[in-house]
């Protein structure tokens, strides 16, 4: 029986089955460890006595001119170039184009089958699809970054996490399950083949440890200090009790499905942490890929709830107290010493606590001439300076805070309607908000 879940798997293009070497396209799941997509992809090899070649792409286009996500990224990469080759599993990190290094590979290897990772992302889509039209053999999706496979959970957009959940709950106990190993790989290429010649060797300076292993050592640190912590403080950014994992789940470089795992191991006999912390992590984050999949707008004011859009349009021409530019947001020029604060941060460290990301969010909607205008700039600033920017989590919160999507209506106020507003003085009530304003001054020091 195989070990990998059918609902994981989607035929992309049936193609024409060929001899030759299996492609495992990595794309939005950097790991070589519990790795539903790599895991199949060498279940095909090793099914046909093929070898297995990983090729991944170092495409600016994915990452919005973010340099601290290429660097971040090509870290990771090295180390698992590097241990790949213990597996047998020869691995290409390419420059530049996707689909043309993608197409490229295919034919220098002659591969008879490609492997690749889901994602609900409009590039990643297009690539995907382009891809296919290129080449005529199969090209398979494997849902590697969700526990409960994304188009399982769900087969339209949900309203909101109240509607996900259910759903998600229901099939935890057939999706969440320990990981097979991989297995050093038997079948190598031949001596023959040299490398493509537009493969390139990572050389990077990463802002923090990047790769696998640095994820489990963050991920274990959360596990014996951070955990029993979030329940209670995981909504207060001067107390450390986040998990800081972001980063590495939106790479990849850990499995959301591992963490869960761990977090069930260590943390069972604290219910509220756990039940709190999963939820983030399964319940926010796999919604924020159904939304992604089923909201072709997902990053324009159309991909707001109808009930949203219509309260904007009321007040479109409400005065605003303070208008900023894009220039002005981006060097944290505003009125507001708790927003720079974040802004600060942001740029010059990748990182913006939860808390204050949907504070900061819905301030940009504040003060812009209009939600159309917010959100662009929203869009901008943390897909180019996070961390763990470009990612499906980022475009659902930023429309959550300026659109509604997944809330509800709240009390009709001027510029925002009825869309959930937020005030320094709710800040103030919830945490220190000098204390972060101070921390923020140290972390943010010695930067220009
Ligand atoms: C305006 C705005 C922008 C955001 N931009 C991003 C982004 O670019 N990338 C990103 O990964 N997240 C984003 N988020 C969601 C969330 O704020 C971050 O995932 C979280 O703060 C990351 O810190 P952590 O890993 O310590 O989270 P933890 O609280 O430790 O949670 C663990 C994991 O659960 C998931 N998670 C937590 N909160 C959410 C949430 N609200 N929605 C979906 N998944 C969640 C993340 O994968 C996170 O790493 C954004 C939220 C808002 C309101």
């Amino acid at each position: 029986m195989s070990e990998i879940d059918d609902a994981r798997v989607r035929t992309v293009h049936e193609g024409t089955a060929t001899a030759g070497p299996v492609l495992y396209w990595m794309n939005r799941d950097q790991r070589l460890e519990d790795n539903w997509a790599l895991l199949y992809a060498q279940q095909r090899a090793l099914v046909s006595g093929q070898p297995l070649v990983i090729a991944a792409c170092a495409d600016p286009a994915r990452f919005s001119s973010n340099e601290r996500q290429m660097s971040f990224m090509l870290a990771g990469l090295i180390h698992l170039q590097k241990k790949a080759d213990t597996y047998g599993i020869p691995t290409y990190v390419f420059p530049g184009d996707t689909v043309k290094r993608i197409v490229q590979t295919v034919r220098h290897f002659a591969a008879g089958t490609v492997v690749t990772d889901f994602s609900p992302l409009r590039k990643d889509r297009e690539n995907l699809a382009r891809v296919a039209e290129h080449i005529s053999i199969p090209v398979y999706e494997v849902d590697a970054h969700n526990i409960v496979p994304c188009r399982t959970a769900s087969d339209k957009r949900e309203y909101g996490a109240y509607t996900i959940r259910p759903r998600i709950n229901r099939q935890l106990g057939r999706f969440l399950t320990e990981f097979p190993p991989l297995r050093p790989h038997p079948h190598r290429l031949s001596e023959t083949l040299t490398a493509p010649s537009a493969a390139i060797v990572p050389q990077t300076i990463s802002p923090l440890p990047s790769g696998s292993e640095a994820a489990m050592a963050v991920m274990q640190r959360f596990m014996s200090s951070g955990l029993t912590r979030y329940f209670e403080h995981r909504n207060n950014p001067v107390v450390d009790a986040q998990s800081g994992l972001s980063p590495y789940l939106h790479f990849g470089q850990l499995a959301a499905q591992r963490v869960a795992l761990e977090a069930q191991r260590v943390g069972d006999r604290d219910i509220k942490p756990l039940e709190a912390f999963l939820e983030q992590l399964i319940v926010r984050r796999e919604l924020s890929d159904n939304f992604c999949l089923h909201t072709p707008e997902y990053d324009s004011f159309e991909g707001f709830p109808s009930w949203a859009q219509a309260s904007h349009l009321e007040h479109r021409g409400d005065p605003r107290s303070y208008l900023y530019s894009p220039q002005q947001f981006e060097t944290a020029d505003t009125h507001d010493p708790l927003w720079n604060a974040a802004q600060s941060l942001l740029v010059s460290s990748g990182r913006m606590h939860g808390y204050m990301r949907m504070y900061w969010a819905k301030k940009i909607l504040e003060w812009s001439a209009t939600p159309e205008q917010a959100l662009v700039v929203a869009i901008d600033l943390n897909d180019r300076f996070a961390l763990d920017g470009n990612d499906s989590n980022g475009y659902t919160g930023i429309a959550w805070s300026i659109g509604g999507v997944h809330d509800r209506p709240w009390f009709e106020r001027d510029i925002f309607g009825k869309v959930r507003y937020m005030s320094e003085s709710g800040c103030r009530r919830k945490f220190d908000v000098k204390a972060y304003i101070a921390s923020a001054a140290v972390d943010t020091a010695g930067v220009a």
